[in-house]
């Protein structure tokens, strides 16, 4: 079952007389289940098109489709609501909030809905995430990899079946990121979550992914395997991305 459908959409940018098309005409569907890997260089749309999945943005054209539910047709408040409730995001920055302590953090969206909060799963989440020492400390007593965990955990709290996530581990050191990149296969297997997933980093992209998305120039050059990508590369772009770096 499809779980995201993005159906011939398109994003312009205009300031004065300047026009970029991040976003040249992208049709994509993501199974449930599914850890989708987004890769491609710097400015070829990857965050733009997973701001405009996530509803954070609008497209200029085409349709976004989640749970089967079209983004598009939804006032403000339904779709700040629907987001809420099925999607968490996790970027590059951490985002927590410094005043509060790690538990608070963590509960901070459930508040904000005035929803309740599952104790039993918010629990689970911390255990399998290492931060149990953690929840009453403060959010700069946290290594960068721990306040990457607690940013997790914040995404997933409200128990949303789907996971966006923009450079997550862009601004952790090598070792850090290797750990997070098994806690974060380790954390989709048992939950059995969604997560798109971008990474300018192609051996990240071909680690974690079911699938790899190869974008350039707002449009998908690949969407395949890692196996099929290595074995048969689209172009001589994607050749050159896979052989620089996985040979
Ligand atoms: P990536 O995440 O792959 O680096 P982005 O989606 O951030 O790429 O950007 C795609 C293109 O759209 C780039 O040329 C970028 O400069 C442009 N862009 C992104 N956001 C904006 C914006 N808010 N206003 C104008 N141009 C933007
Ligand atoms: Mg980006």
């Amino acid at each position: 079952m499809d779980i995201v459908k993005v159906i011939s959409l398109k994003k312009k940018y205009v300031s004065g007389k300047i026009e970029v098309n991040a976003i040249n005409g992208i049709d994509l569907n993501i199974k449930k289940g599914e850890f989708l890997a987004i890769t491609g260089p710097s400015g070829s749309g990857k965050s733009t098109l997973l701001n405009i999945v996530g509803g954070n943005e609008f497209p200029t054209e085409g349709v976004v489709e989640i749970n089967k539910r079209i983004l598009s047709s939804m006032n403000d408040e339904e779709l700040t609501i629907f987001r809420r409730r099925n999607i968490g995001f996790v970027f590059q920055r951490f985002n927590l909030i410094p005043y509060l302590n790690i538990y608070q953090n963590i509960v901070l969206p459930l508040e904000l809905d005035h929803a309740d909060i599952d104790s039993e799963f918010v629990k689970e989440l911390i255990d399998e995430l290492g931060l149990d020492d953690q929840i009453f400390k403060m959010p700069d007593e946290l290594s960068g990899g721990q306040q990457q965990r607690v940013g997790i955990a914040r995404a997933l709290a409200a128990n949303a079946r789907i996971m966006l996530m923009d450079e997550p581990f862009g601004a952790l050191d090598e070792i850090t990121k290797q750990a997070m990149q098994d806690e974060i296969l380790k954390l989709h297997r048992k939950l059995g979550i969604t997560i798109v997933f971008i990474t300018h980093d192609i051996r990240e992209a071909m680690k974690l992914g079911d699938r790899v998305l190869v974008m350039d120039q707002g449009k998908i050059v690949q969407l395949d395997t890692p196996e099929k990508i290595k074995k048969e590369p689209a172009n001589e772009f994607v050749y050159q991305l896979v052989g620089q770096n996985l040979l």
